[in-house]
């Protein structure tokens, strides 16, 4: 392959839509938890490609997958089925509640078929009146019209001309706000067993087993968007698994492919039956290329062994992160389960997540942000304790930098 022209960052604002304000940094190759730029730069990944790379950069598990249905057959469409889709639901079914599958290709489409599915359960079983969705403020669901209406920020949504509508939004964490809206023409409650891109909020145990209570007594179908939470970034497959509760849809992407696309809708039988032939579908979804990694995926990551792996790791960054508190005074508080940990900037730096960012860049450590006032770890599920010590390093001058 040769190019004619410089490929830099400079070309994006040529060439690409200006929906995103990536960094001047362009990463070219992935090891691990390692990350190398044009310059031959070195990172340490705290960022995962924002949840996604869940056993890291280049895995050797998911290169050889790839490569091998690569010589074998990438796509077929839904006219046939293909054995990695059906291998990926079969050990998906096997290890969750659920007792069927649908595969898309991203976070946002998975919730897609879960609310449309929801939709028409409602109006097959209950009739026209049960259409009510209700999700929580501050979640977020993805970016189609429908999933960005049902997330909790207004400005994803606003500005695009009429919405979905019998959308509604409860507080999260609060119990009475969910009673007050919630009734027999709820058709869904939708929620994140922790909200990421909301904050790194965890439910409180009440909370959720009240939720689930309220969805019960209303006949209402109680959703998981577990597209962030799943495939062991929380210490569990998914998380539902350690809060208690069972949902009765849950949506899964991200992890699930560790950086090739693919998402995935698990229900019951008897839920699922209402997405009749011809109801639903997706060219891409259940490819055999994205389902073979998927397969990879869970096969590596669902071990009692990576799942204790990941609790001993969100340890060592809660302590490193609150060394560096002590230190330099910077956050209120460090949260989140597992892998996914957020540090919580103090009155002093209000609405300087992103500062943090590019101050930890600079210093050669990918992070993430969590709104303006959140900096989110979310690495690799694998990432070796040295890289996590040296990134904690890195981090750690970015923040005296940034407090001097
Ligand atoms: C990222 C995310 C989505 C959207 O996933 P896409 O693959 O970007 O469509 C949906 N829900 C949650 C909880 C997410 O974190």
């Amino acid at each position: 392959m040769s190019e004619h022209f410089p490929v830099g960052r400079e070309l994006f604002d040529d060439v690409m839509v200006p929906n995103y304000a990536p960094s001047a940094v362009i990463p070219v190759r992935g090891q691990g938890s390692r990350v190398w730029d044009q310059q031959d730069r070195e990172f340490i990944d705290f960022a995962g490609g924002i949840a996604v790379n869940c056993l890291g950069h280049c895995h050797p598990a998911l290169v050889s997958a790839l490569k091998e249905q690569g010589e074998k057959i990438w796509h077929l469409s839904n006219v046939m089925t293909n054995e990695p889709a059906l291998r990926l639901a079969k050990k998906l079914v096997d290890n969750t509640f659920a007792d069927k599958v649908y595969f898309s290709n991203s976070g946002a489409e998975s919730n897609e078929a879960a609310l449309k599915l929801a939709r028409r359960w409602a109006l097959d079983v209950h009739g026209e009146e049960k259409s009510q969705i209700i999700a929580f403020k501050q979640g977020f669901h993805g970016r189609t019209f429908f999933t960005v209406t049902v997330g909790g920020q207004a400005a994803y949504s606003d500005g695009f001309g009429p919405k979905p509508g019998a959308i509604d939004h409860a507080e999260y964490n609060n119990l009475d706000s969910l009673k007050a809206l919630i009734s027999d023409k709820t058709c869904a409650v939708m929620m994140e067993p922790l909200q990421g891109e909301g904050g790194i909020v965890s439910p409180t145990p009440e909370f959720v087993k009240g939720v689930r209570e309220l969805c019960d007594q209303h006949n209402a179908l109680l959703i998981f968007d577990e597209v962030q939470t799943g495939i062991g970034r929380l210490g569990s497959l998914y998380a539902y698994e350690e809060l208690g509760v069972t949902p009765d849809i849950l949506t899964s992407a991200k992890g699930l492919g560790g950086g090739f696309p693919i998402g995935a809708m698990l229900t019951t039988t008897d839920i699922a039956k209402h997405l009749k032939i011809g109801t639903h579908g997706s060219t891409y979804g259940g490819n055999p290329l994205a389902c073979a990694v998927g397969e990879a995926v869970l096969d590596t990551v669902n071990k009692p062994e990576v799942f204790d792996a990941v609790k001993a790791k969100h340890q060592l960054y809660v302590d490193g992160l609150n060394a560096i508190n002590e230190k330099y005074n910077v956050f209120t508080e460090v949260r989140g389960k597992g892998l996914l940990i957020g540090a919580v900037l103090n009155e002093n730096y209000q609405g300087k997540a992103k500062d943090f960012l590019v101050a930890a860049m600079e210093e050669g450590v990918m992070t993430l942000v969590a709104g303006a006032n959140i900096v989110r770890f979310a690495p690799s599920l694998v990432i070796p304790d040295e890289d996590i010590a040296e990134g904690l390093a890195r981090f750690e001058k970015a923040v005296a930098k940034l407090a001097s």
